[in-house]
């Protein structure tokens, strides 16, 4: 699945221009949308609206009303990377916080989230600095995992 033309990554640490990076979350969005598809029923859940974006602070998150968001940037990653991340995220619409038992669902679909975990945490850092500067101008917040 992974993508010959994303092999850019780490592209000699340059960052995309802003059509790369449209072209980029243009690219994403798919690939979520059938991740999510794969797991959703396995996992026995309903996701509400699924966005995918570029962000600077979070490889994914979901909010109260089941609506996920993802970083198109995991599209650079592993591919049980992205799958991890997705897994993740459909746990939170069974538990809203990361309690064992979330991590205990997570480890039931998705055994191998600690080396994803452990990826994002190592390489994480240089994907976001691919992004164009415009994106990056903004202050600076604390750098989150996982939402
Ligand atoms: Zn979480």
């Amino acid at each position: 699945m992974q993508d010959p033309e994303l092999t850019y990554y780490p592209k000699d640490g340059k960052r995309f221009t802003e059509e790369e990076r449209k072209a980029l979350v243009k690219k994403a969005r798919p690939i979520f949308l059938e991740r999510v598809s794969y797991y959703a029923p396995l996992m026995k859940v309903a996701p509400g609206r699924i966005t995918v974006r570029t962000q600077k602070t979070r490889w994914g998150s979901c909010t109260q009303d089941g609506n996920l968001n993802f970083n198109a940037l995991l599209l650079l990653a592993p591919q049980e990377v992205l799958d991890s991340v997705v897994v993740h995220e459909l746990c939170h619409l069974k538990y809203m916080n990361h309690s064992k038992y979330f991590y205990f669902e997570l480890k039931r679909f998705y055994p191998e989230y600690k080396q994803a975990q452990a990826w994002l945490k190592e390489n994480g850092g240089s994907l976001i600095k691919m992004l164009p500067k415009e994106t990056l101008r903004r202050k600076r917040r604390r750098f989150w995992l996982f939402g």
